[in-house]
């Protein structure tokens, strides 16, 4: 049996596993594929004291880092139930079951998509997900941002500030942002807002996206827009679907986490993208992977 057991690879995971390692606990790292979102990334400028590296070599990193301690790695597996006795008990799709003290989910989340032609050809050639990564990308050009909740027109008006113009396209009749939001975007100069709009088509020069194609449902005609950026603002589903009814989850299925990233469940301790944490970064999930490493070994101390 581990005395810590953590579910996910990320940047959270990764940094939970080495905390918990440098306090000599038994610890263990599931992972169904280690390096998590950042495997899919291509630059990353943000993570503070590396101007710029990329996800590949970032996840090498991250394993060469567990490795270095006695952390039993244990990737292409997947956790499917958790349930808890005496101690924390995890099952796997493989039918196996791990025994561990205290348990760390981090299993993070991920990008919902539009699901249209061109989107998955141009993801990271123009098609992006998060305006605080790849906005800089796209200085002084145009873009769109698909979805017109807190999340899109956030991400409008921080674009607005970095590119030349910002189309927001919303599928409904009414913006879900809160009013101050949208107040806040008409009153920037170069975002337009158009309603009803479905995206049917990312286009592009084969190499990087030129425009996209969307459809006016009031009239059902189709028009096309020349674009270099598309910023897809739909919605980060985390991937707790495994975890409801073992730990509290927000609406949204968040893992519901405290300061010290305690869970409901006593013992069961959360970090990254998955939880309530309400902003998701990859320096953000490594602090808050450490915190809910040091959580679990507060935890220990007392059990
Ligand atoms: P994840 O990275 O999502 O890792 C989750 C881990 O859990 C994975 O190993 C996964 O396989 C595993 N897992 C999930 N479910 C299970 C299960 N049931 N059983 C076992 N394992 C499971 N952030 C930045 O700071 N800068 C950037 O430039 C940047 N660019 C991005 C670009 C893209 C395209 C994307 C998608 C995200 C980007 N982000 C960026 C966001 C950043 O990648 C995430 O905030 C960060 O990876 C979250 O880390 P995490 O460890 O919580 O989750």
């Amino acid at each position: 049996a581990f005395d810590v057991l953590v579910v996910g690879g990320g940047p959270a995971g990764a940094s939970a596993a080495v905390y918990a390692a440098r306090k000599g606990l038994r610890t263990g790292v599931l992972a169904e594929r280690f390096g998590g979102q950042v495997a899919d990334t291509v630059g990353i400028e943000n993570f503070i004291s590396v101007q710029y590296t990329e996800g590949p070599k970032l996840v090498n990193a991250l394993e060469a880092h567990v490795r270095q301690y006695e952390v039993d790695i244990m990737n292409n597996q997947r956790a499917t139930k958790l349930s808890k006795s005496e101690q924390v008990e995890l099952e796997l799709a493989n039918g196996a079951v791990l025994k561990s003290k205290t348990l760390i989910l981090a299993p993070g989340a991920r990008w919902r998509e539009m699901n249209v032609p061109g989107e998955q050809e141009y993801r990271g050639k123009g098609v992006a997900y998060c305006p605080h990564c790849d906005g800089p990308l796209f200085k002084g050009k145009k873009v769109a941002v698909i979805g017109g909740g807190n999340s899109g027109i956030e991400a409008a008006i921080d674009l607005a500030g970095i590119v030349e113009h910002v189309t927001v396209l919303e599928f409904a009749a009414e913006l879900r942002a809160d009013a101050v939001l949208v107040k806040k975007a008409n009153s920037m100069g170069n975002i337009t807002i158009i309603t009803e709009a479905q995206t049917t088509e990312v286009t592009g020069d084969g190499n990087k996206v030129n425009g996209l194609q969307y459809t006016d449902r009031n009239t059902g005609n189709s028009h096309h827009i020349e674009l270099a950026g598309i910023f897809v603002q739909i919605g980060l589903v985390p991937n707790t679907e495994w975890l409801r009814g073992a730990v509290e989850l927000s609406p949204r299925g968040e893992i519901i986490v405290d300061e010290r990233g305690q869970t409901s469940l006593p013992g069961v301790f959360a970090a990254g993208d998955a939880t309530t944490v309400p902003y998701k970064q990859i320096v953000i999930a490594m602090g808050s992977g450490a915190n809910a490493s040091l959580g679990a070994f507060d935890y220990l101390i007392r059990h």
